[in-house]
């Protein structure tokens, strides 16, 4: 064995794909109902949208960036979340010139330089939301609904949903120099990554999941203490949307979310059955991205789920079906001639949407019949030099063994009738 993947990076296997489908049609089946069209933007951006967008200091950009430089000696980076690319989608087709509020939703693969661990891989896949145009606390709450929606609908009902509102820059900066105050005696009880932090990004230290930080902070200033009266009313009223869509939540006034573009609400939605790397979603406001990219002010609103962690559950909670390879029916071909016959046969019973297989593997009549059985097969139909010389197939019913001859012209809507009275 001379190669492996990448470490971090996974193959997602055959026989794991029904809970990926399961995820993935629940989130195509969720987002219109709610007004959401999908987005799909480049795996790859420019460095800048990242650095600029999720900012300079956080994890994210700081240490977990795949980046490299493209043939053209461009700066390019493997995205780590897709918040920032949508923003840049959205000015660069000046969609704010063609709908009030945009609502979209995306999914797909993200890469973040991490140590891999249980539910944190580096290349890991998230599906989210985004709504841009709109700062009605009304849509905040809505979003964090859809977000445990979506959960719900696939059968998690032990979530739990904590909340924060992290205010306007203002506020923010009152509060950071009172946490610049708190921390500073308190320096050498912090982490080696924390102490510079204090320097470059003091709200960075209230999400390090080093627990001394943790306990250090646990008894410092909390933001919520400082909003203005316009986050603070935001907060209030979207505290009454959640309260009328009977949403239960906890207030955690350390949730600051990783990274930058976060305003006023921030929310993340945690299972307790999943471990240290317990959140499902992380999501929340972001008013000043557009901004940010250059154009006006435009509040906007947002989540992205993994769902590596969705699959880790639903895998324990045993709801999906496995079934894959089930096939309807299975052609068994005796030499290369009654093979000829078979493949058009085949593919007349693939063309009116019955799945079928033929030999690919030399297997004698007995082999055949022992693939079609192990791929569930309904029926077996034999082709022989004698089936063929009198223009007939046997189908043979898996269960039962009976058999029967029919004319080859008649053949798939026999196979069709057979299949249904089976049921
Ligand atoms: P974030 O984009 O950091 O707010 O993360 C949102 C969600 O994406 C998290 O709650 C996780 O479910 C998932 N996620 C983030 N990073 C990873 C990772 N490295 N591996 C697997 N899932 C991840």
């Amino acid at each position: 064995m001379k190669y492996y993947a990448p470490k971090g990076l996974y193959d997602i296997k055959p026989e794991e794909m029904p809970y990926w489908h399961a995820v993935e049609e629940e989130v195509r089946a969720t987002m219109p109902l709610h007004g959401y069209e999908e987005i799909r933007t480049p795996i790859m951006e420019k460095t800048e949208v990242f650095a600029r967008g999720v900012g300079e200091e956080t994890d994210v950009v700081s240490k977990e960036m795949y980046t490299f430089e493209d043939k053209g000696g461009r700066s390019m980076t493997l995205r780590p979340e897709n918040t920032a690319s949508v923003v840049r989608a959205y000015l660069e087709h000046k969609f704010y010139g063609k709908e009030e509020l945009s609502k979209w939703y995306y999914l797909g693969p993200m890469f973040r330089y991490e140590s891999p661990q249980k539910g944190r891989s580096r290349q890991f896949h998230q599906y989210g939301a985004e709504a841009i145009g709109s700062d009605d606390p009304a849509l905040d709450a809505e979003m964090i609904n859809l977000a445990v929606d979506l959960l719900t609908s696939l059968g998690l009902d032990e979530v739990g949903l904590n909340l924060n509102s992290i205010g306007c820059p203002d506020d923010r900066e009152d509060y950071i120099d009172e946490l610049i105050d708190f921390l500073t005696p308190r320096k050498d009880q912090l982490c080696h990554d924390c102490q510079e932090r204090l320097k470059t990004n003091p709200l960075r230290i209230l999400d390090c999941k080093n627990h001394t930080c943790q306990s250090v902070v646990e008894d410092g200033p909390e933001i919520t203490d400082y909003l203005c009266s316009e986050c603070q009313s935001h907060f209030d009223e979207v505290r009454a949307y959640l309260s009328e869509l009977n949403l239960s939540y906890e207030l955690d006034p350390k949730l600051v979310r990783g990274l930058d573009y976060y305003t006023k609400t921030v929310f993340e939605v945690y299972s307790s059955d999943l471990g240290a790397q317990d959140a499902l979603v992380g999501g929340g406001r972001y008013d000043g991205l557009v901004k940010l990219f250059g154009g006006d002010p435009t509040p906007a609103v947002g989540f992205a789920g993994g769902i590596e962690r969705l699959v880790l559950l639903l895998e324990e909670l045993d709801s999906v079906d496995l079934e894959t390879r089930d096939l309807d029916v299975y052609l068994a071909s005796l030499d290369r001639e009654t093979k000829k016959r078979g493949l058009a046969l085949v593919n007349e019973l693939r063309e009116a949407g019955v799945k079928a297989e033929i030999d690919h593997l030399d297997k004698s009549l007995q082999g055949q019949l022992g693939y079609a059985d192990r791929y569930g097969a309904e029926i077996t139909a034999i082709l022989g030099p004698q089936e063929i010389a009198e223009e007939e197939v046997t189908l043979r019913d898996m269960e039962t063994g009976d058999q029967t001859r029919v004319s080859i012209t008649e053949f798939s809507s026999r196979v069709i009738e057979q299949l249904n009275s089976a049921g």
